[in-house]
């Protein structure tokens, strides 16, 4: 079964000429890792969006054989805007213990344990949320995104070096987690040096899915070029890299 299908999906923003996402169909098995790409306003977090149903749009998503909104207990999301009301009187802890609510005592304990710890939370678990910093709100939601053991995980730009416990990077704690858990992790991205690293799947967007496979594959400079211009083509020729 697939961990995430998407047939012709399709979205219109009211007004505008034409869709912001076109007839965008492709297909994820478990354990995957699949970066998005393109450039700014290609319509990376509208497709995303559009698949988790957050977004109205023509097509269908299936996510472990079930429609978007029936597995949401399946999956976890982190947006790529945090909109947060700073006076919201909430804290780091309180937000990681709404997904766990129903879960018994001890085990919740454990899970939050192990969050503080791989996200390296400590230090700001008992603040407000107005308090802190983008990067240690980013590191709380990623934290809270995963608490719950989701089988697919959707990232809309996560910082692309972002160091989450001085330990591990974000890519290598993912790559840990598809491995020990099957996890099937959607994200989008503009680094391409991480996407030629750590991604099992590329996904080249501009409105319509232009392209889609193994890095190496995809990444051809011709297709960086018709993505991105000259600028990016020639940056990838500079640094020698063949598939
Ligand atoms: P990306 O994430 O790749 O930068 P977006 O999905 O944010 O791209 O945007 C894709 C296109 O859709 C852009 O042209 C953007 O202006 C438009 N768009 C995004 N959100 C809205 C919205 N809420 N209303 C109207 N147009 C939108
Ligand atoms: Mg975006």
């Amino acid at each position: 079964m697939y961990a995430l299908e998407v047939e012709h999906l399709t979205v219109r923003f009211p007004g505008a000429e034409r869709p912001a996402v076109e007839d965008v169909s492709f297909s994820l098995a478990p354990g995957q890792i699949a970066m998005v790409i393109g450039p700014n306003g290609s319509g990376k977090t509208t497709l995303l969006r559009a698949i988790l149903a957050l977004q109205p749009a023509t097509g269908t998503v299936r996510v472990f054989g079930l429609p978007v909104r029936q597995a949401y207990p399946l999956i976890g999301y982190v947006p790529q805007h945090l909109r947060f009301d700073p006076s919201l009187p909430m804290t780091g802890r309180e937000v990681l213990h709404m997904p766990l609510a129903a879960m018994p005592r001890a085990a919740r304990q454990a899970r939050l344990a192990w969050a503080a710890a791989t996200f390296g939370l400590s230090d700001f678990l008992e603040q407000p949320l107005g308090t802190l910093s983008g990067g240690q709100l980013k590191r709380l939601l990623l934290a809270r995104a995963l608490l719950h053991s989701p089988k697919l995980l959707v990232l809309d730009e996560p910082e692309a070096g972002v160091d989450i416990s001085g330990e591990y990077t974000l890519y290598q704690l993912l790559e840990r987690l598809v491995e020990e858990q099957q996890l099937t992790v959607l994200v989008s991205s503009h680094e391409l040096n991480i996407v030629l690293h750590v991604a099992t799947q590329v996904l080249c967007l501009n409105r319509r899915l232009l392209g889609m496979g193994p890095p190496m594959q995809v990444l051809t400079p011709q297709a960086l070029f018709q993505l991105y211009g000259p600028t990016v083509a020639f940056y990838r020729h500079q640094h020698g890299e063949s598939p």
